[in-house]
């Protein structure tokens, strides 16, 4: 892949020497959140190069003496593409520039021919990828260009911690006694704990939601996995009909739960993409060969020891049921490879636990455990490493 993108960056398309200008005549996007397709319509085989540019990621295409026609429709950004713009950019240049939803990976950039019309067209695929592919394939443009740009070193990579606000949009998750929803109060924390992990200064800390949106589950396991997560914290706070259950409770993925509430518990998460009105795809069988299998232990274990770590830690903080930490088939919980935990703050049923959980201060205190634990994970990882 590296390689290919070196390929592409030196080469000059076309011959370079039109005597028209290019006209640009029409743009499209294709796609979804993990793969996109952009292709343009020019008259003629444009002068073009590309690059990347980071914070936020983006692909800019410049074209050489471009006549732009398309301005009056503008094109709508769509799934891993959330921004398109196009303007001038000195000495009869012009760019084209897609902004990525986070980092990405060109996996194809190519000029073909029309074949039952004149003109040509460039077709453009990226794909999700990860903050250090990104950031492989950033340095290596830098490397190609002679320093250009020698500022730009690719950033050291840090501890990095996914945080998942449980539920939101049209899946509100449970519904307190006062009648505040559980995705209203899994953002709020989620949003805190955020920035309370990034005030310690050590940890690359993400959000799968910043707003309330709704997110099918897979989705948020691919966010996980984009960043390359070190660590996935899934937040919520449950609602049971026995009124006097309160306290928080650490879940981590199993096929066999450990007992029968827990079993009830992971159903009922399972079925946030449904209330959505989206079918889940393939439940779990993405667990099937014998190397994911493998990675799958040894990311079991890591989720293990940090769910330990947590209830130890949270349990200094706010209270904890009995047996605290339990097992169940959460699917939000399944990537192979990101040791991942499900934390229920508490029982929004029960009314001192909803209480507490719209207190800003008791999640503060909730929110310092996690960090607590959150340390002694990386501190054990990371010396593992070395
Ligand atoms: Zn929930």
């Amino acid at each position: 892949m590296q390689a290919m993108l070196a390929a592409f960056f030196v080469l000059l398309f076309g011959l370079g020497a039109q005597a028209e200008p290019l006209r640009v005549e029409g743009l499209r996007v294709v796609g979804d959140a993990s793969r996109a397709r952009v292709v343009i319509d020019v008259s003629h085989s444009p002068d073009l190069r590309w690059f990347l540019v980071r914070a936020p990621h983006r692909l800019v295409l410049e074209f050489n003496d471009v006549e732009y026609r398309h301005e009056d429709e503008p094109v709508k950004p769509r799934g891993l593409v959330t921004g398109i713009a196009f303007g001038p950019a000195g000495d009869s240049k012009s760019r084209l520039v897609l902004t990525g939803e986070g980092a990405f990976v060109v996996e194809n950039l190519e000029i073909l021919k029309n074949e039952d019309e004149p003109g040509h067209r460039v077709v453009i695929d990226i794909v999700a990828g990860s903050d250090r592919q990104f950031e492989a394939a950033l340095a290596e443009q830098i490397a190609t260009t002679a320093g250009t740009d020698a500022s730009a070193k690719p950033a050291e990579r840090r501890f990095t911690v996914v945080v998942d606000p449980g539920h939101g949009g049209a899946d509100s998750g449970a519904k307190g006694v006062s009648g505040i929803y559980e995705k209203t109060i899994t953002l709020a924390f989620g949003l805190e704990l955020k920035k309370a992990l990034e005030d310690t200064g050590r940890y690359e800390v993400h959000l799968t939601r910043d707003r309330d949106r709704f997110l099918r589950l897979d989705e948020r396991v691919k966010i996980a996995r984009r960043h390359e997560a070190d660590l996935f914290i899934s937040v919520h706070a449950d609602a049971i009909r026995h009124r006097n259950v309160r306290g928080a409770t650490v879940y981590t993925v199993s096929d066999s739960p450990s007992d029968a509430a827990s079993a009830a518990k992971a159903v009922r998460e399972n079925l946030a993409d449904q209330i959505a009105g989206y079918a889940s795809e393939g439940a779990g069988d993405e667990v099937s060969d014998i190397l994911t299998d493998l990675v799958r232990r040894e990311t079991d274990g890591f989720s293990l020891r940090f769910a330990k770590a947590l209830v130890g830690q949270l349990s200094d903080e706010i209270g904890m049921i009995k047996n605290p930490h339990r097992f169940a088939g959460f699917q939000v919980l399944k990537a192979p490879d990101v040791p991942s935990v499900l934390v229920e703050l508490g029982y929004l049923s029960n009314v001192r636990d909803e209480e507490q959980l719209r207190d800003v201060k008791w999640r503060a205190q909730a929110s310092a455990g996690i960090v607590a634990a959150v340390g002694l994970f990386a501190d054990a990882k990371m010396g593992q490493a070395d």
